[in-house]
């Protein structure tokens, strides 16, 4: 990736996570062709009805990068490999009951929009702490989503406190960046990068 030599950071660093949300299965056989392996769904429902067509697909792994609803954990559990918002104890230990390994981020809302999701930075030391309590659940780092806005820097600032909060836990993991701010977030050291626009077009309905 570019930008990652822009910013003087190794390629193997971050992790390109293509967003499929709403496309149909096949974008997601599609880019497993062209190499991708890793990919983020927003919906628990909406990826059930593709996992059957792309559940073949040797290496690939699939991201939950949208809100997770406790009764919907088990569902998600058994779905994806990756559950990136996670956001309280509850889910945390309900996803820790299904007795599977789940490699998990925990969403921190670093804005007071309240359409946003994630925990207050003041509540990470009790979830950081229960998850890493659970032995089924690997914790792997923090993820965000600044609020939205046209112009990348506006981004840094959020993307600059996740990576410190995330060094006080000890944590490597850094999943931020979009299309629109891929850049400023490798900047700040991302590990994750989510991107679906940039790589699949629109999602808007023509
Ligand atoms: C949709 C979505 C993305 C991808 O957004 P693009 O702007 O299309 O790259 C990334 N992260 C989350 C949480 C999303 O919901």
């Amino acid at each position: 990736m570019r930008a990652c030599a822009r910013v003087g950071r190794a390629r193997e660093d971050v992790l390109l996570l293509a967003v499929t949300k709403v496309f149909p299965a096949q974008v997601i056989l599609d880019a497993y062709e062209l190499g991708l392996r890793d990919f983020g769904e927003n919906y628990v429902q909406e990826f059930e009805g593709k996992a059957p067509q792309v559940a073949g697909l040797e290496g690939a792994r699939f991201h939950l990068i949208g809100h997770l609803q406790s009764n919907k954990s088990a569902r998600a559990g058994e779905l994806f490999q990756v559950i990136q918002t996670v956001d309280s104890v509850k889910l945390a230990r309900r996803l820790e009951g299904m007795g599977r390994r789940v490699e998990v981020y925990v969403e921190v809302k670093l804005s007071p929009e309240d359409s946003k999701h994630g925990v207050m930075p003041e509540e990470l030391p009790e979830l950081v702490g229960a998850i890493r309590g659970m032995g089924n659940l690997e914790l792997k780092g923090l993820m965000t989503m600044p609020p939205w806005s046209d112009d990348p820097e506006s981004a840094r600032p959020y993307f600059k406190r996740l990576r410190e909060l995330a060094g006080e836990f000890g944590l490597a993991g850094l999943s931020m960046g979009m299309s629109h701010d891929l850049e400023t977030a490798i900047d700040e050291g991302s590990t994750v990068v989510r991107v679906g626009t940039a790589l699949f077009g629109s999602r808007k309905k023509t």
